[in-house]
């Protein structure tokens, strides 16, 4: 049976900002629910290793999760795994986040941190194979690979760092990028470089997953840009990091954002619509890294605790504001 409940505050996303609001605002005694489909941790589940979680020389993305949660949990927020298909902004200015199994949570406040989804590389046999070669997650798929040649298609971070983690498992990868210089940063770029595990296949793209009759995939087709050169590298996996979209498909209400669809937010990390707060990787801004998503959570935490004092006390909510909320 669906049941209705109100809060302080409803937090969408279990990632690392959803984790650090929940902490703040639990720990500024509002009553905090976090909705997460999955298993908390968000993108941190499919990190294998961070060396940039400052005090922590290296930890493993799923013991920082594990932290993060318990944590936030130790500050009196409530964690209940739901798939939340809608967020509205009623009359009175609450929001109601509405669940798939139609369970209702109403809350003066929301901050969305529901972070992003894959790009899928659209290609004939991406679906078709998916889960049996085709994959986008490194820390999940990884150990499938053991002692395979293997693709990863893309050039920024996150496909020159898992390439370098899935060399633990395959025999050989292939990093396969669309053009001739990586966007990744440069620590990451090293590190690659000095892999002897890996090949780099500069300016192509990937045309095709082939697989078997059985179902499993056999190669990759790709093509040079600069030739036109077709050819298929005998891979068994095609580990695809290639950016990702923003989950912003659960705004009921027009919500701004940026060419992207990244929401856009003031510097106290609210949206254009009153009351919903975003911080994150779906938030518009310069980078997506641990770091800065626990910044944004812990400024959009402590304005909600403003803006839902100044709603209390009936005061006017500078919507844009600066921080500043006028008495
Ligand atoms: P990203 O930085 O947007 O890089 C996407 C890569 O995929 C780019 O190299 C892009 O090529 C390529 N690409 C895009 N569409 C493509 C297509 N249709 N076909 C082939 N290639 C395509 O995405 P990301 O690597 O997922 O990283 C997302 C964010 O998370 C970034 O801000 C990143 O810094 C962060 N992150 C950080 C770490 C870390 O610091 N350890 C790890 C993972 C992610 P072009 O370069 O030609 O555009």
């Amino acid at each position: 049976m669906s049941t209705t409940k109100h809060y302080d505050v409803v937090i969408v996303g279990a990632g690392p900002a959803g984790m650090c609001a929940a902490l703040y605002t639990g720990r500024s005694m509002l009553k905090t629910l976090v909705l997460e489909r999955g298993i908390p941790g968000g993108e941190l589940l499919n990190t294998e290793k961070l060396d940039d979680w400052i005090g922590e020389k290296s930890i493993l993305g799923w013991e920082l999760a594990k932290k993060f949660e318990e944590h936030a949990r130790e500050f009196g927020a409530e964690f209940v795994t739901a798939n939340v298909t809608s967020v509205k902004r009623l009359d009175d200015g609450t929001f109601e986040t509405i669940t798939d199994v139609g369970d209702r949570y109403t809350s003066p406040a929301t901050i969305v941190t529901a972070g992003g989804t894959p790009v899928k590389l659209g290609i004939p046999g991406e679906g078709e194979f998916a889960g049996k070669g085709v994959s986008y997650c490194a820390i999940c798929d990884g150990a499938f690979f053991r002692e395979q040649v293997i693709a990863v298609v893309g050039g920024g971070d996150a496909a020159v760092e898992e390439a370098d983690f899935l060399t633990r498992y395959a025999s050989k990868v292939y990093v396969v990028h669309r053009r001739g210089s990586f966007r990744a940063s440069r620590i990451l770029v090293d590190r690659l470089h000095a892999n002897p595990k890996i090949e780099v296949i500069w300016d192509s793209v990937a045309e095709e997953v082939e697989g078997d009759a059985g179902g499993l995939m056999t190669g990759l087709r790709i093509r040079d840009v600069r030739t036109d050169a077709v050819r298929t590298l005998a891979a068994t996996g095609c580990l695809v990091f290639i950016g990702f979209r923003p989950n912003t498909g659960i705004l009921a209400d027009h919500v701004e954002h940026d060419e992207m669809g990244y929401l856009k937010t003031d510097s106290i990390m609210q949206t254009s619509v009153p009351g919903l707060f975003a911080a994150g990787d779906l938030r518009s801004q310069l980078t997506r890294q641990v770091t800065t998503a626990v910044g944004d959570a812990t400024t959009a935490a402590i304005a909600v605790e403003k803006y839902l004092k100044a709603r209390a006390e009936g005061h006017a909510v500078d919507p844009q504001g600066t921080g500043g909320y006028s008495a």
